[in-house]
């Protein structure tokens, strides 16, 4: 690794990259087939990544001839990484199997470990016979949707291909790992201003959001609009409240303590409501809703804003689910992506065509969303939300804190570079966009 960590920071050419000697093997954070009962019987909230989540070094695979093999420097925790590490909802290798069944490239995927991991910015080292746009030395940010390009139902939204999938999480070669294998239209530039850590964090969760709210495949939003957004300084909150206030809308942010709320303030988002102090209970027990708690939240909003919002940036699922159906408001729309408290979800309808609401449902970006979202984070209009950075060593640890939700925005991880702070090819812009932007979140 010592010869491509020197050919990165010496910024070698293309011809230089396409000599240096790639390794047998490299060093990857994985989960273990083998482990995939250990957590049976244990509470999800008990389910240790820091158990699950071993440092293995593995071979390299070859690439296929629409493929690059990437030299990462830097990846970050997403929450998807939390459920492979505890086999929840289902164990990731059930996806892997399946991937295998598709042709012979496929089958490299089907391994006794993965190699976890959704996110990363670093130098492509090699291209497979049929990349045209990418060539050793490029530097890259990964974005994780991983689709067959021969499928047609991928051909007007790749989001909608039957077999679409999440690099690192539903196929194996992830990002949190020295080396990385990627399809080469997962590739994109990596902005220029950031560190390799600050550039590592935004693929997923900034392209979701911005599929979420900005594109037309999900909330659309327009100027005005008032958008509620549960976990506002979470990893995908954090870009929603960016997204908003950039379209001139007004966004009302969720946390649960006084320091998330100061990020919030800090980002310019006014409207903010402490979850916590407000001490919500939407449910009276597991089988019952309070709707008089609904009532109260969209009276906190009224309270901050004047209306009821146009949009619900929703995902903590089953906790919150009825409520934002509820609060949104007269033909407005709840956008979701997930469902992290629980996903059998539970709304009133009366209230959803009485008052000609809208559902859509949002999985990540398809290539030119993450594009577009990406261009915006290297124009410095959107900023990473970096909290902190951990080394590859410590990988579960970092997973541990995004499972405990003891983290705020984004958790970076080192992977081939030595040390934070790395990485960095225009000052100019970084000194533009300012270093006061770019510590909101920093820790
Ligand atoms: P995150 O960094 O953990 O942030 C989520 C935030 O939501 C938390 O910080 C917490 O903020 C809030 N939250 C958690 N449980 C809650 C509850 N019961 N009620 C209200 N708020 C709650 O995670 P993330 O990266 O933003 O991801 C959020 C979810 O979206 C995860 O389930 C993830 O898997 C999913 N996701 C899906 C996609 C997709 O493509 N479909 C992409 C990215 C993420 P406070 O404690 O401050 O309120």
């Amino acid at each position: 690794m010592d010869q491509i960590l020197e050919a990165i920071e010496s910024n070698a050419s293309a011809e230089q990259f396409a000599k240096v000697s790639i390794p047998e093997s490299y060093r990857g954070v994985c989960v273990l087939k083998e482990d995939v009962e250990m957590f049976a019987g244990v509470p999800s909230a008990d389910k240790d990544p820091r158990k699950s989540l071993k440092i293995k070094e593995v071979p390299v695979p070859e690439i296929a001839p629409d493929e690059c093999l990437v030299g990462m420097m830097a990846s970050s925790i997403n929450f998807n990484t939390v459920w492979s590490s505890v086999f929840e909802p289902v164990s990731t290798f059930g996806s892997l199997t399946k991937l295998a069944r598709e042709g012979s490239w496929a089958k490299r995927h089907d391994l006794p470990y993965q190699v976890v991991g959704s996110d990363g910015a670093g130098v492509v080292l090699k291209v497979g016979a049929a990349v045209r746009v990418w060539k050793p030395g490029d530097r890259v940010t990964v974005h994780c949707n991983f689709v067959d390009d021969q499928d047609p139902t991928s051909h007007n939204d790749s989001m909608l291909g039957s077999n679409q999938r999440i690099w690192g999480y539903e196929t194996n070669f992830g990002g949190l790992a020295e080396l990385s294998v990627v399809k080469a239209n997962q590739l994109m530039p990596k902005p220029a201003h950031l560190t390799w850590e600050e550039s590592s964090v935004n693929a997923l969760c900034n392209s979701t959001s911005y599929r979420m709210l900005v594109s037309k495949n999900g909330a659309h939003m327009k100027q005005g609009d008032v958008v509620l957004i549960w976990g506002a300084t979470g990893g995908i909150g954090a870009y929603a409240v960016q997204y908003v206030l950039n379209g001139g809308g007004i966004p009302v942010g969720v946390v649960s303590s006084p320091d998330k709320a100061d990020i919030l303030r800090k980002m310019g988002c006014e409207a903010v409501i402490d979850r916590k102090t407000a001490g919500y209970k939407f449910w009276n027990d597991d089988n019952t809703h309070n709707e008089s708690e609904w009532r109260r939240l969209g009276s906190d909003i009224r309270g901050l804003v004047g209306e009821d919002p146009d949009i619900v940036f929703e995902h903590p699922g089953r906790s919150t689910f009825g409520a934002s159906m509820y609060v949104v408001k007269k033909g407005g729309t709840v956008v979701t992506c997930a469902a992290t408290s629980g996903y059998m979800l539970e709304f009133d309808n009366r209230f959803f065509w009485m008052r000609l609401k809208k559902l859509v449902g949002s999985h990540f970006a398809n290539y030119q969303e993450a594009w577009e979202a990406n261009r915006l984070i290297a124009k410095g209009m959107i900023q990473p939300v970096l909290s902190k950075t951990f080394a590859l060593e410590q990988t579960g640890e970092a997973a541990f804190q995004v499972h405990k939700n003891l983290h705020e925005g984004k958790i970076g991880v080192l992977c081939m570079a030595p040390k934070p702070g790395l990485g960095i090819t225009n000052p100019e812009l970084r000194a533009k966009v300012g270093e006061s932007k770019l510590s909101y979140f920093k820790q």
